[in-house]
């Protein structure tokens, strides 16, 4: 039987490509133009994934996320998100959502992150999938399936040395971590003994993750550094 997707998309144009690619690949389609009308088609038929738009009139996306998520988790959702719904991106991540694309994306990207989703939703794990690889502190997520690192909005381009470190930190935050203990676990025992290598990356990330107002990444002078929210500190 072929597995049925409902897409909730205001622009009409996208949604009637949508539909005509997922039909054209075998799958059963349904279509809302706005909030409202997509919860109205989600209650009534079972649907095996709902490609869901963020930015809809009226009830928006992460509303109509929330109302799903409300009764129900197994059903996979994939957001289709603007390069600048960042904050909403995440948000919906939160709010249980499985996967998103940005637009403009990739039909053919977009047919393999369906397949993906309907692939761990027959375990109904999904939403919780997600949140296994998501990590958050103050403002700063990282999700380490797609290594997309995110501070309040923004999101962050940094070298994977610079990602293994900030990973590092996020791991263990509210500890003070040594020189060592960091060269150690993120450059390994070849570097061992040059602790300067950690004080320059320190400094790498620091000011590219830091957003004027909180520093995350404090020096604990003589032993090392932790990660940790101190809003008195500038
Ligand atoms: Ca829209």
């Amino acid at each position: 039987m072929a597995e049925k997707i409902l897409i909730i998309e205001d622009e009409e144009k996208i949604a009637r490509v949508l539909q005509l690619e997922l039909e054209f690949e075998g799958y059963d389609t349904g279509v809302a133009h706005s909030g409202t009308d997509g919860l109205i088609k989600y209650r009534e038929q079972e649907w095996d994934l709902i490609l869901l738009d963020l930015m809809l009139p009226g009830i928006n996306g992460l509303d109509v996320l929330r109302r799903i998520r409300a009764t129900e988790s197994s059903t996979p959702v994939i957001l289709l998100t603007a390069k600048s719904d960042v904050e909403d991106k995440v948000r919906g991540l939160d709010l249980g959502a499985n996967d998103y694309v940005t637009k403009p994306f990739e039909i053919g990207e977009l047919l393999a992150r369906i397949r993906s989703s309907l692939r761990f939703s027959v375990g109904a794990v999904s939403a919780e999938e997600v949140h296994e690889h998501l990590y958050s502190f103050a403002g700063l997520s990282i999700n380490i399936q797609t290594r997309d690192v995110i501070r309040d909005g923004h999101s962050i381009d940094l070298t994977p040395r610079e990602y293994d470190l900030l990973i590092h930190l996020l791991k263990h935050p509210n500890q003070v971590l040594t020189r060592e203990q960091l060269l150690d676990e993120v450059w390994g025992f070849e570097y061992y003994g040059d602790t300067n290598v950690v004080d320059v990356y320190i400094r790498y990330v620091r000011k590219k993750i830091d957003n004027g107002e909180q520093s995350l990444i404090h020096t604990v002078r003589g032993v090392g550094y932790v990660l940790k929210e101190d809003v008195h500190e500038a």
